[in-house]
């Protein structure tokens, strides 16, 4: 029944504040600009409306009265709604405007300061905004405005004056009249500067310079502008290197359910993830026996184990049998539901696990899996004597592919696949792989993609998500 006013920060998710999140988590309503971070949405509810009132420079944009319109509007109407803003939202944010129309509206409202970029895109380059014996004050200035027009609200005799350091937001294309008017009102043209691009993302830039040289860096937006001696320390303090794959895109072509662990990991490591799911996971209507009965239970996939847990609600029904799984993603999923694995082969792929099986002696085999899944451990069960049933809990459907998901995806350069289905799905749907390299989880989906014609580049030797994520980085990643 309130409307908040959020800060959402400059861009690292972990700059989030701990309110932030818990608002967003309670929000019916989200009014989001365009530059917040990555995943600040992932715990939003899934009911949750989710506007993007984003400001695209010179694009197609929210007007500020239509967002200030809609917030009010939702507000009106009883509904939690966060106005999401990056940085702080009263900071250049218009937070200000926004609250003032709630109040003229008679809205409750609450505002969530966020970390501000001016203060963390500079602290991520190793520049402290104040600093003992180089500043004393700092200023935060828009350098949105054009500094030529003849009524400019920037008083730049006052602002070259200023004892401190000065961080202009906005306005990288201004760089040049912004260092002429500071040096005309008599800022010294040899004074340390810097300029932060994508501050706190791993793909963040940052470039040194003096005021003088301002106008001749290349900066594009979102960036700061450091002026003062505290710029300097750029030299001595930077500690932020950005990610390993930071500069890379990575297509991520698994089940949207299961893409948001892969594709946070890749981020997080400064990648540029394209999301093109390429299949779909379809529960099928079946009749799971009771795995009481048996005296092994085979999983072979984490969504088998999710699957699984839909007929069996209580865990204390697997107490009986041996539990085997094909891998260390499928043992995790288990241990989420409190249930250890007994047996987990160290190569994760069918034959691993049959070979880890032989030798043992079981009289009754429940199998529970895909509709495609391989034979390789029912058959080799059943060579030993045992007596199987195989269970097909759901099936992986094709998912279709928008043009620009498509193109993004073949554009990309690296394309990762995590099964053979995610290698065919793709195949068919985007109708070639020509384009970007080809990261494999295993020998599996490496033999899907000769299927289809490809050589993979690089196929895990651990053959779980991680293991791919690892050996991207070995591969491609830098440094
Ligand atoms: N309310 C925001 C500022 C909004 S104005 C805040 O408190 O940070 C938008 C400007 O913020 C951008 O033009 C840029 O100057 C700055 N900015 C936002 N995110 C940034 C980032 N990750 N790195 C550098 N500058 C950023």
């Amino acid at each position: 029944m309130t409307a908040y006013l959020v800060g959402a920060g400059p861009g690292d998710p972990g700059l989030l504040t701990a309110r932030a999140l818990e608002v967003i988590a309670q929000a019916d309503v989200i009014l989001h600009d365009r530059l917040i971070p990555p995943g600040a949405l992932a715990h939003a509810r899934d009911d949750a409306e989710v506007i993007d009132v984003g400001k695209v420079g010179g694009g197609e944009q929210t007007p500020q009265q239509e967002t200030t319109r809609l917030l009010v509007e939702h507000a009106r109407a009883g509904r939690t709604v966060v106005r999401l803003k990056g940085g702080d939202p009263f900071v250049f944010g218009r937070g200000g405007e926004e609250a003032q129309a709630l109040r003229a509206a008679g809205c409750a409202f609450e505002v969530v300061p966020g970390v501000t970029a001016g203060v963390a895109a500079a602290a991520y380059a190793g520049i402290p905004v104040t600093h003992r014996g180089l500043a004393s004050a700092v200023a935060f200035v828009t350098g949105h405005e054009d500094p030529d027009k003849d009524e400019t609200a920037i008083d730049w005799a006052a602002l070259a004056a200023f004892p401190g350091t000065l961080v202009f937001y906005m306005g990288v294309r201004q760089l040049s009249r912004i260092a002429e008017q500071l040096i005309a009102h008599g800022r010294d043209p040899l004074e340390p500067a810097a300029v932060v691009e994508r501050g706190t993302l791993p793909e963040q830039r940052a470039v040194r310079a003096t005021v003088g040289a301002l106008g001749g860096v290349d900066a594009r937006a979102p960036a700061v502008t450091v002026v003062g001696p505290v710029a300097a320390l750029h030299g001595e303090l930077a500690w932020f290197a950005g990610g390993p794959l930071a500069g890379l895109s990575v297509a991520v072509t698994r089940a949207r359910a299961q893409a948001s662990g892969l594709a946070a990991r890749l981020r997080a490591l400064g990648a540029a993830v394209i999301e093109a799911p390429a299949i779909r996971i379809e529960p099928l209507d079946v009749e799971l026996p009771d795995p009481r009965g048996y005296d092994l239970l085979v999983l072979t996939s984490p969504n088998g184990v999710d699957e699984l847990f839909r007929h069996v609600p209580d865990a204390r029904a697997l107490a009986g049998p041996t539990i085997a799984v094909i891998g260390p993603g499928t043992a995790a999923a288990l241990v989420a539901r409190g249930v250890q694995a007994d047996v987990v082969p160290s190569r994760a792929v069918g034959e691993g696990l049959a070979e880890a099986l032989a030798g043992r002696s079981f009289r009754r085999a429940l199998v529970a899996r895909a509709e495609e899944a391989r034979d390789v451990v029912p058959e080799a069960l059943r060579a030993g004597g045992t007596e199987v049933d195989v269970v097909a809990l759901y099936r992986t459907v094709a998912e279709p592919l928008s043009e620009s998901v498509r193109a993004q995806a073949l554009g990309a350069d690296w394309a990762t696949f995590t099964s053979a289905s995610s290698v065919r799905s793709f195949h068919a749907a985007a109708g070639t792989l020509d384009g970007p390299r080809l990261a494999s989880i295993g020998p599996v989906t490496s033999a899907a993609l000769r299927e289809v014609g490809h050589e993979p580049d690089l196929e895990a030797s651990d053959h779980t998500p991680d293991g791919l994520v690892a050996a991207l980085v070995a591969t491609a990643g830098r440094g």
